[in-house]
């Protein structure tokens, strides 16, 4: 496949590259602010609009949406540029994740960030030339649907324990088993897929595979429907026999685990990224409607206990991104920010809870109905505790990390 080598996307990453750094504010530098601002435009005229209809529809239309995304470069800001992406460095994805939170949902910011931030880490890093041109490149371009096949009926929080066998037989794999929860499923063009691929130890066994999703033997056995994240269609999978290429395996066999642990640090700060933007929203959005909202006689924000709540939580949000900022610029320095990663998914999957939960009840009756926002991030937001990792996972690395129980 010809990559690209001229476009907007391209003159804004090159533009980007090539200026020094001004002034931070809350991680941002003007060049972050100037890629959010690009984005900005693109969600305000070619997502919000639609969003309703959409999380009508139970689905989003995947290809349509990335194609745009694709076009302006904001799924690969981070990549190489030989594979189409913008060149720049981690933080400016986070930017872009932080600039989603805009949409006025939390379903399509989930699947961008499966296409840019979760199931492609591993492969821009680890994948060889030829398979970062047959994948990675049509995904940053909008033109391929990407998913990530991690969890399966049996095995969501225990990662080791996964069933499902890639066996290899000559230059093929053979893969047989199921995968469930993943995002974009039912539209994806391939997955990220971890499979076992030997009978070794559970943490050296396992290998990535890029899995084209139009093989025989691939079976998209239902869509989820779901409490919310409603215009993200979420799939349940099965492979029977499914054959495929030998070198569609990601880096080294065996070291399947270990990538995927690596790909979850960028996956747990794009998910904090995403919340901290809707957060926001939904504070000034109380704050409006209880400032005109009277109840006996006075507005409803007028009330100690209700203004004082509010700055409270904004203040969390705050916390939230200093915390999630620091363990980027680490991250961008090349540390390992696991425990970082883990102890901001984790504040962010509570804090998430906590905003929606007061905010929604402010809002009396009103909180209640389809109409406001409020309730929809109170639904959508509850999968930051579970999603890529629930809030006992992230409490056990933390755990793990800070060395509070003999290891094993
Ligand atoms: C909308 C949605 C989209 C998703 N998208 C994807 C996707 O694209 N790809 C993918 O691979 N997966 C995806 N997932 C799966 C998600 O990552 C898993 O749901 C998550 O990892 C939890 O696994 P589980 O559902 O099997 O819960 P379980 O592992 O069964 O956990 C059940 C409960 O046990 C608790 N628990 C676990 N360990 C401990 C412990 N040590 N101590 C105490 N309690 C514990 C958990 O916190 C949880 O409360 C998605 C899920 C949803 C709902």
């Amino acid at each position: 496949m010809a990559l690209r080598g001229g476009g907007r996307w391209a003159r804004l990453g090159s533009a980007l590259r090539g200026r020094s750094s001004g002034p931070r504010d809350g991680g941002d530098t003007p060049q972050h602010r100037d890629l959010r601002a690009a984005l900005r435009k693109i969600i305000d005229k070619e997502i919000n609009p639609f969003v309703d209809k959409w999380e009508e529809e139970g689905q989003f239309p995947a290809h349509k949406v990335f194609k745009t995304l694709g076009q302006a470069g904001f799924l690969g800001v981070d990549k190489p540029t030989e594979y189409g992406g913008m060149g720049l460095d981690f933080s400016y994805n986070i930017a872009v994740a932080e600039e989603l939170g805009n949409i006025r949902c939390g379903g399509i910011p989930m699947a961008i960030g499966v296409q840019a931030g979760m199931a492609t880490p591993a492969l821009t890093r680890f994948g060889s030339d030829e398979l970062k041109k047959q994948f990675l490149a049509p995904t940053i371009a909008g033109d391929f649907v990407a998913c990530l096949g991690i969890s399966e009926p049996g095995a969501g929080s225990d990662v080791a324990n996964i069933k499902t066998t890639a066996v290899r037989k000559g230059d093929e794999y053979v893969i047989n088993g199921g995968k469930m929860w993943i995002t974009s499923g039912s539209q994806a063009d391939w997955m990220c897929l971890l499979a076992n691929t030997s009978e070794g130890p559970p943490h050296r066994n396992k290998s990535l595979i890029c899995l084209p999703m139009n093989l025989p033997g691939i079976h998209v056995a239902k869509k989820i429907d779901k409490l919310g994240m409603r215009s993200s269609d979420t799939a349940q999978i099965f492979f029977e026999d499914v054959k495929v290429p030998s070198k569609n395996l990601i880096g080294e066999e065996g070291k399947g685990f270990t990538y995927q642990m690596l790909q979850f640090q960028e996956e747990r700060l794009w998910g904090v990224a995403t919340v901290l933007t809707p957060l926001e929203t939904i504070i000034q959005e109380t704050i409006d409607y209880t400032r005109q909202r009277k109840v006996f006689d006075q507005s409803v924000l007028h009330n100690q206990t209700v203004h004082f709540r509010l700055a409270e939580l904004a203040t969390e949000v705050e916390l939230l991104r200093s915390l999630l900022h620091r363990a980027v610029a680490l991250y961008v320095e090349g540390n390992d920010v696991t425990k970082y990663a883990s102890m901001a998914k984790l504040k962010a999957g509570r804090l998430a809870r906590e905003v929606t939960d007061s905010c929604l009840q402010f809002w009396g009756g009103m909180g209640f109905t389809s109409e406001v926002l409020v309730s929809r991030f109170y639904r959508d937001l509850r999968l930051m505790s579970i999603g890529g990792g629930t809030d006992e996972t992230m409490l056990s690395i933390i755990c793990k990390y800070m060395e509070i129980l003999p290891s094993k």
